[in-house]
């Protein structure tokens, strides 16, 4: 059997869903399960909502009639009949969020954004369901949360692998045949309360590899926007390549420097089944992709750029600039873990430790005002990380030129370098 996972572009309007039927029906005799993410943007628009009720500030019914327009325009243009109940059941899902509706809002806030979030996925599934039912492929919805287990770290719930593992082969395995389609949600799975839980933005790679690994999957696809993985973000760089092959280890650095076409989590579980996985375009499915595998030989002729805009650059050093030493970077350490905050590259000399970081501005102010508590702390913002696999001096010289680099890192495979604007 296979795993499929369709992101948000790839059913972003009544258009893009058509093609997922058109894509789904190439592969209508063979057993299949099948991710999928929220509608284009909607994740947003939901996140909108969970500020309305913890701000109560007066929009919460605006934002769900907006997410319902939404829907309900996508669904008229999918059918040729009207489809109240289909309507109705996506409105339904907003029963408890309705009745927070004008009160002060006293539960715990990320319990509450991964309630609010889920309905993305279980509206978007419970649409494309019910277009491949008319398309006359025999299609079963799963509500991933009764399979997806995890913590009740919400907003980033941590898998229960054993019983995750466990309910898909019992529950799952047996729904999976030729004779159907299981179409389920990325993203989203539920605590031992069965409490509903989100696994991270972008999560839906991550769920599809999950599925892929508790079912031992024979291989998995996620379809893109692009034709597969490319040498670099093509938004960014316009003769940006295809890779043909990578290597899930080329594949993980890749993600985790920032390579945001895989979700960072994705591949391990893959890896430790040996379970090969596509990238292909959905735009055309009948293309050849990228090949994600253990034996994939990486091209180490082609260098792979990732961009990462936005980055903070936060200098800490003690108060009577004495050493750094491995005290003060424990305390350093702790700050960044109680805020949440992922380190993307550090340095540290004699009296300075020097990161760069990017998340929301709130949560870096709120870093660093603890951080001044017990340092000296100066940052900007506005730098560029940019990593360079398979990097060449001449690549270097180019890149930094008329730049001023703030941080540099070089291994064998992996060029790293913090850039800011030079000032005139
Ligand atoms: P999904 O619809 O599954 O959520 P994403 O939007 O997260 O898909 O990922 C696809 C996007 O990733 C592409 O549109 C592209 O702009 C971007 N991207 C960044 N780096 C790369 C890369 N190295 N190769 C291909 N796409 C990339
Ligand atoms: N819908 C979620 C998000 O936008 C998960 C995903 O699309 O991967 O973050
Ligand atoms: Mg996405």
């Amino acid at each position: 059997m296979q795993v499929f996972k369709f992101g948000g572009a790839s059913v972003k309007n009544a258009e893009a869903v058509r093609n997922v039927t058109t894509v789904l029906n190439m592969y209508k005799r063979q057993p299949l399960v099948v991710v999928i993410s929220a509608m284009g943007k909607s994740t947003n628009a939901l996140e909108a909502i969970h500020h309305s009720i913890i701000t109560n500030d007066g929009k919460l019914d605006s934002h769900i009639e907006t997410f319902n327009k939404f829907h309900d325009e996508i669904i008229d243009e999918l059918f040729q009949l009207d489809r109240p109940w289909l309507k109705e059941h996506i409105s339904n899902l907003f029963k408890e969020v309705k009745a927070l509706s004008g009160k002060e809002f006293t539960g715990n806030p990320d319990q509450l954004y991964d309630h609010v979030v889920s309905i993305g996925e279980l509206s978007s599934t419970l649409i494309i369901d019910n277009h491949l039912k008319c398309s006359g492929v025999n299609s079963i919805w799963v509500d991933a949360r009764t399979l997806v287990k995890t913590d009740s770290n919400y907003k980033e719930g941590r898998i229960d692998w054993e019983e995750t593992e466990r309910l898909m082969k019992a529950q799952l395995m047996p729904n999976v045949s030729e004779n159907s389609v299981i179409i389920t949600q990325g993203f989203i799975g539920s605590d031992s309360n069965n409490t509903t839980t989100t696994l991270g933005r972008e999560g839906s790679d991550y769920s599809a590899a999950i599925f892929a690994y508790c079912l031992n999957a024979d291989n998995m696809t996620i379809w893109k926007d692009v034709p597969g993985v490319l040498n670099a973000d093509p938004r960014k760089y316009s003769n940006a390549v295809k890779l043909d092959e990578v290597s899930y280890t080329e594949a993980i650095e890749l993600a985790y420097y920032g390579a945001s076409v895989i979700h960072p989590r994705t591949i391990q579980p893959l890896q430790r089944k040996n379970i090969k996985m596509w990238v292909n375009s959905f735009v055309n499915p009948k293309a050849t992709g990228t090949l994600i595998s253990q034996d994939a030989t990486t091209n180490t002729n082609i260098p792979s750029y990732i961009n990462q805009n936005g980055q903070w650059l936060i200098t800490i050093a003690t108060r009577d600039f004495s050493f750094i030493v491995e005290e003060h970077l424990s305390q350093i350490f702790d700050l960044f873990s109680k805020h949440k905050v992922k380190i993307d590259i550090m340095q540290n000399s004699a009296i300075y430790f020097t990161v760069a970081v990017h998340n929301l501005e709130w949560r870096l102010l709120a870093l660093i005002d603890d951080l001044k508590e017990i340092f000296n702390v100066k940052y900007n913002t506005d730098a560029e990380l940019i990593t360079i696999r398979h990097y060449n001096d001449s690549i270097i010289k180019e890149l930094v030129t008329d730049r001023v680099v703030y941080m540099e890192q070089k291994t064998r495979e992996t060029y790293r370098v913090l850039l800011g604007e030079k000032e005139d």
